[in-house]
């Protein structure tokens, strides 16, 4: 007789996602990414947070629009960049050469409180502490997960809230 075994169900993890652009319509571009996001397969949007306008920080181009998001996932965490990695592709991302204006980025700052360190992932996102562009809508959305002192560090770089 055929037993039917039930796949146990994967766990909901709640990951913070950073969205930039600075080629294009760059605030239609990351807009669309957040839609898309909350689109993948077993994936929920949770919030968004408002979107910024920043000077590029090591890098070249137009000012960016940065944004990050929440979301609760079953993918695991490579399961999510390759998704995310899709969703670049499909926006026209090209990779010229190492901090290029592009069309969107897509990094996972976090995911749950996992801290994985393969050649293609690094998570928590190895240069998230440094950047505003990054830790200030982060704090807007996840304030438990920045300090005050970490907003203080990187408090000389400009970054204007749009509304
Ligand atoms: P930075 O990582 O400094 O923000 P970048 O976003 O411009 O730079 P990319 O060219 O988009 O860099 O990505 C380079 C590689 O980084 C990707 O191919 C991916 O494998 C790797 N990577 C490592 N950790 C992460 C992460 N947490 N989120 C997204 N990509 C990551
Ligand atoms: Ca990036
Ligand atoms: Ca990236």
């Amino acid at each position: 007789m055929n037993k039917l075994v039930a796949t146990p169900e994967r766990p909901e993890v709640l990951a913070y996602i950073a969205l930039g652009a600075n080629l294009g319509d760059a605030q239609a571009s990351v807009r669309a990414a957040m839609q898309r996001i909350g689109a993948l397969p077993q994936t929920r949007l949770i919030t968004c947070s408002s979107l910024y306008r920043t000077a590029p920080f090591e890098a070249t181009g137009p000012d960016f629009i940065n944004a990050v998001v929440a979301v609760s996932t079953r993918l695991n965490a490579p399961e999510l960049l390759l998704n995310l990695q899709r969703l670049e592709n499909g926006a026209g991302r090209e990779r010229a050469y190492r901090n290029a204006p592009r069309t969107l980025d897509l990094d996972i700052l976090l995911y749950g409180d996992a801290s994985i360190c393969s050649p293609t992932l690094q998570v928590p996102h190895p240069r998230l502490w440094g950047r505003a562009f990054v830790l200030v809508p982060l704090a807007e959305i996840a304030p438990t997960k920045v300090s005050s002192a970490q907003l203080l560090a990187v408090a000389s770089q400009e970054i204007e809230r749009l509304v």
